[in-house]
């Protein structure tokens, strides 16, 4: 599968589209979500045209994976998750749910957050 250039979070990346950007360095962007499953919902994307969690493993480099992962840990602090906790997750394609084919992170905070799957 080709990375697809023109998707959401490419644009958001290039600046095209607007996003409420919380915090930016050399290796990542990260943002509210559009439309929050919690009070607390962050999307954390690496800069690159990486589609998902295993095509990044595949091919960024170290760097930008430890980069990526600092990001995230950053942000996490940046809304004082650390002590009450938060949730990380990455959906990868159709079993996962994956809706933007740009490899993201989901960080989840600011109330219990209840079982880790649906049920469904
Ligand atoms: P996925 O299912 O791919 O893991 O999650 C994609 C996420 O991107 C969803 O939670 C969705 O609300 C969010 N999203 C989709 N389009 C936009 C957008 O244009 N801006 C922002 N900030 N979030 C978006």
């Amino acid at each position: 599968m080709e990375y697809d250039k023109n998707n959401i979070f490419a644009r958001i990346l290039r600046k095209e589209v607007p996003a409420q950007v919380v915090y930016e360095d050399d290796y990542a962007l990260a943002f509210h979500d559009v439309n929050p499953k919690a009070p607390i919902h962050i999307l954390v994307i690496p800069k690159g045209e990486f589609i998902s969690f295993c095509d990044f493993v595949e091919k960024a480099s170290p760097a930008l994976m430890v980069g990526f992962e600092k990001a995230i840990h950053h942000v996490i602090h940046m809304f004082n998750l650390q002590e009450m906790g938060f949730r990380l997750l990455t959906n990868q394609g159709v079993h996962g749910g994956q809706e933007v084919p740009h490899y993201h992170m989901h960080i989840f905070g600011g109330r219990p957050l209840g079982r880790m799957l649906s049920q469904e």
